[in-house]
């Protein structure tokens, strides 16, 4: 038996979850075989699952095993039995905020590959798919608009507040370049310079931050501009380092470049414990049918292997095994109209190839 054991808390959660979650856990078993590692699986309850279970969508038994874990992997919650539920019991809200507030997760990673032989699903045309498509947006999750105070709504006005300080922008950027470090070394950063006060601070505080980085190339872009680039010429992108708002977006922006969001992972960091999830929700129309795609959350596991356990090479091996799958035109119908394989196939191929 190895040394190196790391406790993973599994949500498998509502409609494809557990489904998505089956094949997730299928990979890391082989990445488990082949480098003799520990993992220990701490299953937990979350959103509608944990409504009907506990009444509540995320009870004290799973914060319990969230915050005695080293990485949370999510597959995804809601459904319309319980969408209609008010905020605190909402899977949503209740669930997922909560979950985020709980591990203070204060960045959200979105990496985008557009595979070669998937560049017939990207609503984008071939024109425009030239050259190689692999791009993350480091977004912002703790602050900005969605957060600042005051915030007030009454029937004749209504007002929200965009807040940076220096700190928040300092720790997000460092992430950012951190990232780029480790890839291509191409960071943009986005924001709106000319018009906010918050972008100006934040512009200033990239800047300052990239001095420590000499090996990254660092542009600022416009959010405008950088909406307009993403769908003109979306290979320019290595690393996109963005506001809460303006990342929210974005990177669904980029997702749609893709194809299907269900070949989106997502890593989002807080202290001590990182989450990561698809970045797709929970699918009702397909849930149950062994259709839905489960490379966003195969892909969330090499994330979490990369980013929380310090294995790249295994993170490697997963996406090395999901590109050959890919590249022979093998996949679930989101992504392939002939021959379309089930959800477990996909699965069964990805995990044989590592
Ligand atoms: P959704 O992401 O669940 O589905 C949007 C479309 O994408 C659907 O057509 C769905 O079939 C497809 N899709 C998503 N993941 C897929 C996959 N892995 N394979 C193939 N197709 C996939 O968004 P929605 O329909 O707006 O929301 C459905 C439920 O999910 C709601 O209850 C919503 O609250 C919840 N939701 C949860 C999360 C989360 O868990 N993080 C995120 C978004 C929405």
């Amino acid at each position: 038996m190895g040394e190196f054991q790391r406790n993973i808390c599994v949500l498998p959660g509502d409609g494809i979850g557990p489904e998505i979650m089956e094949e997730g856990l299928k990979v890391l078993e082989k990445v488990r075989k082949k480098y003799d590692i520990v993992f220990k699986l701490n299953f937990g309850y979350i959103g509608g699952a944990a409504l009907d279970k506990y009444d509540s969508p995320l009870p004290d038994e799973t914060k319990e095993i969230c915050l005695n874990s080293d990485a949370v992997l999510l597959a995804s919650i809601g459904g319309p039995k319980w969408d209609h539920y008010p905020p605190e019991k909402n899977p949503e809200v209740g669930g997922l905020l909560g979950l985020r507030k709980l591990l203070n997760l204060f960045v959200n990673l979105r990496p985008v590959v557009v595979y070669d032989k998937l560049k017939n699903t990207s609503p984008l045309s071939k024109r425009v798919l030239k050259g190689k498509i692999d791009l993350i947006t480091v977004r912002e999750l703790s602050s900005g608009i969605y957060f600042g105070q005051p915030k007030q709504i009454t029937d004749k006005k209504a007002l929200d507040t965009m807040v940076y300080e220096k700190d928040i922008v300092e720790r997000i950027a460092r992430v950012g370049f951190d990232i780029a470090k480790a890839r291509k070394g191409k960071l943009t950063s986005v924001d709106k310079a000319n018009v906010l006060y918050s972008s100006m601070l934040w512009r200033r505080v990239v800047e300052e931050v990239s001095k420590d980085y000499p090996v990254v190339e660092l542009n600022h872009l416009y959010v405008d501009n950088a909406a307009m680039q993403l769908i003109l010429n979306p290979s320019q992108f290595d690393v996109i380092l963005t506001t809460n708002l303006f990342g929210d977006i974005l990177s669904d922006e980029s997702a749609a470049i893709a194809g299907s969001l269900g070949m989106i992972p997502s890593a989002s960091f807080g202290g001590d414990i990182n989450l990561y999830e698809p970045a797709g929700g929970s699918a009702p129309d397909i849930a149950g049918k062994g259709v839905a795609n489960p490379i966003a959350q195969i892909l969330s596991v090499a994330m979490m292997l990369e980013y929380s356990f310090d294995m790249r090479e295994a993170a490697d091996d997963i996406r090395k095994a999901v590109e050959s799958v890919i590249n022979e035109g093998l996949g679930t119908r989101d992504i392939i109209d002939e021959k379309p394989l089930s959800t477990s196939k996909i699965g069964d191929l990805i995990a044989d190839r590592i």
